[in-house]
């Protein structure tokens, strides 16, 4: 499970600083025809017609990361996802990224380039240029900063605050297995530092563990919403879980949701290893986080165009505020919603 890099000799002060960025940025190339300068000047040189989006996440060592279980390849891929996600999530196109580095001399140029290869992976994939970033020292640890750029006409953008009451509230994919992923690769992580002998089969927990290490985000879903002719009046990604989420579309749209535990998509490997670990699937779909997945509202007209798809669920519907937000369980027991997303704040030692 510990990756020590295999002929990873280059320490980062050998290269200096603009002899690292040109390794680590080499293979770049813009592909957007809106990308007019790229890396290299004291600033990158857009052109959009339509209104830009922006967005930024910063990903820590030990906060957000742990390099135990985290292929540094993976990490690339997953830094760059988790911003798209928030672009898709504003029914925006995604278009370019920056990426700044802060980290220590633990680190070899060819660790580095792992990182970079899995950037460049989500960068292809996704289809954006990389146009910039800034690169420096750390005390400790890796801290990796990404920022997104994308377009999107003004009338189709949707924002946390246009939900209203009685609509449908909709989620794509399923949920929870991000968190269980991460429960398999701790508990094998912790095995690993009693016995490094040990060999685990992990090919059962591999849809979780993907879902964990490399996950997507749902460039197809703004995609297909426009092919389906539906407009979403409220969106917004699964960074925290649903609980959380949906409470933010509430706050910001002040309306109340109803909410059907038995309508929350659950993958069967997710249900499975709840089992296995003794805990609520409901729980983990509400609370888990890191699924990337698209949360929105939509209009009743519009249930026609979307209840055949197979990545749509249609999990609850809005009310007016006063009648608060309430998860209604298979019992029928009606509960308030309350948000558990997971804090990445650790305590200060
Ligand atoms: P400046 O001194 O103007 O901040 P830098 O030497 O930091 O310039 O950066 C030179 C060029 O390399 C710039 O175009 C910058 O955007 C790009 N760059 C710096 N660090 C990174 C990085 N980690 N990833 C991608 N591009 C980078
Ligand atoms: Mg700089």
């Amino acid at each position: 499970m510990n990756h020590n890099f295999k002929n990873s000799k280059t320490k980062l002060t050998e290269l200096g600083e603009f002899k690292l960025i040109e390794t680590l940025t080499q293979h770049f190339n813009l592909t957007q025809t809106s990308s007019i300068l790229g890396i290299g000047d004291d600033a990158a040189i857009l052109k959009h017609d339509q209104d830009i989006v922006m967005t930024t996440d910063f990903l820590v060592e030990g906060v957000h990361f742990d390099l135990a279980y985290m292929p540094l390849k993976h990490l690339g891929y997953k830094s760059v996802i988790v911003n798209l996600s928030d672009i898709y999530a504003m029914n925006a196109k995604a278009t370019q990224v920056t990426v700044s580095l802060a980290c220590s001399n633990r680190f070899t140029v060819e660790a580095l380039e792992e990182l970079y290869a899995g950037i460049k992976t989500a960068c292809d994939i996704y289809n954006v240029d990389l146009i910039g970033g800034d690169t420096t020292s750390s005390v400790k640890g890796l801290q990796i900063s990404v920022t997104a750029i994308g377009t999107a006409h003004e009338q189709d953008i949707t924002r946390r605050d246009g939900a209203g009451k009685n609509e449908l509230l909709v989620v794509s994919g399923d949920l929870g297995a991000a968190y269980m992923g991460l429960q398999v690769l701790k508990r094998e992580n912790e095995v690993f530092k009693v016995n490094p002998q040990n060999q685990p089969d992990l090919t059962p927990y591999s849809y979780l563990i993907e879902r964990q290490l490399k996950p997507e985000a749902r460039k197809d879903i703004p995609e297909l919403l426009k092919t389906l002719g539906v407009k979403p009046t409220s969106m917004i990604d699964i960074s925290d879980g649903l609980s959380s989420e949906i409470l933010h579309i509430c706050h910001a749209s002040k309306v109340g949701v109803k909410l059907f535990e038995d309508k929350i998509p659950l993958d069967p490997n997710v249900i499975s290893s709840c089992e296995e670990f003794q805990l609520d699937s409901t729980t983990i779909a509400l609370n888990g986080g890191e699924d990337y997945e698209l949360l929105f509202t939509i209009s009743q007209e519009d249930f026609p165009k979307i209840k055949a798809n197979p990545h749509l669920s249609v999990i609850g519907h809005m009310t007016t505020e006063d009648v608060g937000k309430t998860l209604i369980t298979r019992a029928e027991q009606q509960i308030p919603l309350v948000a558990r997303g997971w804090s990445a704040i650790p305590e200060e030692h």
